[in-house]
């Protein structure tokens, strides 16, 4: 079934996002405030808006894939008035769980339904329509928006009520970015040792310390090809947005009292390492931050 979609925020996950459900049969109408944005969605069969308002005026869902939870709650106060009532709004930018529940409860009080549906699987993801969503919402806002995030991703899940996606989000990059570190960490100390990178991979891969940031993203060149570690750390997955995640990972572990002390540690590191250089590599260069600061 073919659905009326807002889309909101054109850029490196959006755009192609667009471009995936226009791809499926939606009728896609978008916005962005960069120009350029503009042109190149209406070339992928987006319809384009002059304003956010009027994107969403006719739309049955309004999807937002903005960068923070500033922009989502400050798009909103002008979206949400201009959209008709009972819209479903999607958000699937990747922001704080406080933000995500503040703007559930600003488009519900406007008569509106929400989800929160962050993703993971990045540009390459977005293109190839192989995102996973985690959801948060009612049963029924879920299975109403399910089929249209089917259209950009593979995996759809349900994580519980509002804010549940982004918890889902925020946890597991706080799981890769900790374990990103112990692998890292655990390379270079090996090398200090004497051991081969290849050898501690070979051990390691098939051991207990076995895991995605080693055996699919392995931080040295050479055990596993295709990691960006052989392509000069070129991203895969910027070492800024593991920042920008840890971070709100950081702000739900304190003002839920947790004691993730090595979360906590793994968000300065990566805020250390994007501030010092290393933001747009992928985060898996943080190896070369840990054998750089090691003693001589
Ligand atoms: P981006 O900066 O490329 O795109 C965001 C777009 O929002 C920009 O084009 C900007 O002009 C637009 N924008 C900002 N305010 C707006 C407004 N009021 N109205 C209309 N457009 C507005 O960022 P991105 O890489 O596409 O990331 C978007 C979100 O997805 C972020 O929350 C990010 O954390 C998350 N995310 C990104 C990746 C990734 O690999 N890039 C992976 C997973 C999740």
């Amino acid at each position: 079934m073919s659905t009326s979609v807002a889309f909101i925020g054109l850029g490196n996950m959006g755009g192609p996002m667009a471009a995936n459900l226009v791809k499926a049969g939606h009728k896609v109408t978008g916005f962005d405030l960069v120009p350029a944005l503009l042109t190149h969605a209406a070339e992928q069969g987006v319809h384009v808006a002059q304003s956010a308002a009027e994107a969403v005026k006719e739309a049955d869902v309004v999807i937002t894939m903005l960068p923070s939870g500033r922009h989502v709650l400050n798009s909103y106060a002008e979206l949400l008035p201009a959209a008709a009532p009972g819209t479903l709004f999607a958000d699937c930018s990747t922001i704080d769980v406080a933000d995500a529940r503040a703007a559930h409860d600003k488009a519900v009080e406007a008569g509106h339904r929400s989800v929160d549906a962050p993703v993971s699987g990045g540009v390459v993801g977005a293109t190839a329509a192989t995102l996973t969503f985690m959801v948060g919402g009612s049963d029924d806002d879920f299975a109403q928006v399910e089929p249209l995030l089917g259209a950009m991703g593979r995996r759809i899940v349900h994580c519980g009520q509002p804010g549940a996606g982004q918890a889902a989000k925020i946890c597991n990059n706080m799981i890769l970015g900790i374990s990103m570190i112990a692998v890292s960490e655990a390379f270079v100390l090996g090398e200090r040792l004497g051991l081969t990178n290849q050898a501690l991979f070979d051990v390691a891969s098939a051991a207990s310390g076995q895991c995605w940031a080693l055996t699919t993203n392995c931080p040295v060149p050479g055990p596993v090809p295709t990691s960006p570690a052989n392509n000069d750390y070129r991203p895969g997955f910027a070492a800024a947005l593991m920042s920008k995640d840890l971070t709100l990972a950081a702000n739900a572990v304190e003002a839920n009292g947790v004691a993730a002390d090595l979360g906590l540690r793994a968000a300065e590191l990566y805020a250390r390492f994007a501030a010092e250089g290393g933001a747009d590599k992928d985060f898996s260069a943080i190896v070369n931050a840990i054998r750089a600061e090691s003693a001589a």
